[in-house]
């Protein structure tokens, strides 16, 4: 019998194309998300590419009550965790927005997956919860924290609490997806990045300076301890790390107890390496300045992800052409993102 993965928050960047990665591989999958941070147009994206419309509950997670309908409605046999807010900035200047939002969310999914007997999580955490440190590559062993905002904490703070959980309950199967930077979208276009307001993180920020919404990019820094001064980072293309989560969930269904795994390439590109490498595989030129250090950058973030290749048979398959190709075939043909 077919499986059914719940993605809470599956309306989102990551989400949406995990989606059509469990569908491709035999899973039925559901979502709830209340549209906080994404837009109901994304369903529609995933049924003209997989031909399946994924059911969406509009209920935010953090309500059990609303949650509860979901599992009375569907057999759920395994959840990813995909909700939360995830603004570092906004982390800093409003912390119970975050701490109360990102830790309700999983509080109340265990509960409600325990009375329908769903034991079953994948958890979306992130390179963050490594904090500043100064030894690459990043290796699950390492020692975690202290992070550098409350964003990063409620990772850190969720793996603790999930991690807690399984192993007080024999039952309990929980996978952490330490993901390092993604980027790309599916190669249709028709999905990908929309982020709300002015782009935080590095390639939606490009790629609206190639779209001539933003003038140019400020490079946050370039004298680094890096080959060119700028910050070093470890980018994976979202396929990739869809296809991460599948394998994430057929883990989590055949195992018990709780594992952590960094999802990367193990490969590091500076600001700059980005930028050129976007403008050559699309012809086009991106102005940027050099601008001040951000604060709480490191120089340099990139995964060791032998444990995901030896245990979930997980590689990153994509190049960083891909990347930066796709980026720009989502960007160019949807220029407002899901707003028409
Ligand atoms: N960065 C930049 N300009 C921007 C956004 C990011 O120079 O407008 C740099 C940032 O300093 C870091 C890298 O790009 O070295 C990746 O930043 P991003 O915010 O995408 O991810 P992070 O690794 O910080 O979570």
């Amino acid at each position: 019998m077919k499986k059914t993965v719940l993605l809470a928050g599956g309306a989102g960047y990551i989400a949406s194309h995990t989606a059509i990665e469990l569908i491709a591989a035999g899973y039925d999958v559901v979502s709830a998300d209340c549209y906080y941070n994404s837009k109901p147009e994304v369903f529609n994206r995933i049924e003209k590419i997989t031909g399946v419309k994924v059911k969406n509950y509009d209920v935010d997670v953090c309500d059990m009550e609303a949650l509860d309908k979901v599992f009375a409605e569907n057999r759920i046999d395994a959840v990813v965790h995909f909700a939360g807010y995830k603004a570092v900035g906004e982390s800093v200047e409003k912390p119970m927005m975050y701490y109360q939002n990102n830790l309700d969310s999983t509080f109340s999914l265990i509960k409600v997956m325990k009375k329908y007997g769903c034991d079953n999580m994948v958890f979306s955490s992130s390179a963050t919860v490594y904090g500043m440190q100064k030894v690459v590559p990043f290796v699950e062993t390492m020692q975690t924290g202290p992070c550098t905002n409350p964003y990063g904490w409620t990772k850190l703070m969720n793996e603790q609490i999930l991690m807690d959980f399984a192993n007080a309950d024999e039952n309990l199967s929980v996978v952490l997806l330490r993901y390092f930077n993604p980027v790309g979208a599916h190669k249709s276009g028709l999905i990908g990045e929309d982020p709300a307001g002015i782009p935080n993180n590095l390639m939606p920020f490009i790629s609206q300076v190639a779209v001539g919404k933003r003038e140019h990019l400020n490079v946050f820094g370039n004298d680094y301890d890096t080959h060119d001064g700028t910050g070093v980072r470890d980018y994976i293309h979202v396929v990739d790390l869809a296809k991460a989560h599948v394998k994430a969930i057929d883990y989590a269904l055949e195992h018990k107890g709780s594992e952590v795994f960094n999802i990367g390439t193990g490969v590091g590109y500076s600001v700059l390496d980005m930028v050129k490498a976007f403008e050559k595989a699309n012809d086009i030129k991106v102005p940027y300045v050099i601008a001040p250090r951000r604060p709480g950058d490191i120089d340099t973030c990139y995964a060791d992800s032998t444990k995901a290749a030896d245990i979930l048979g997980w590689k990153a398959e994509k190049t960083l052409e891909d990347m930066c190709r796709d980026t720009w075939n989502w960007q160019k043909n949807n220029p407002n993102g899901y707003d028409a």
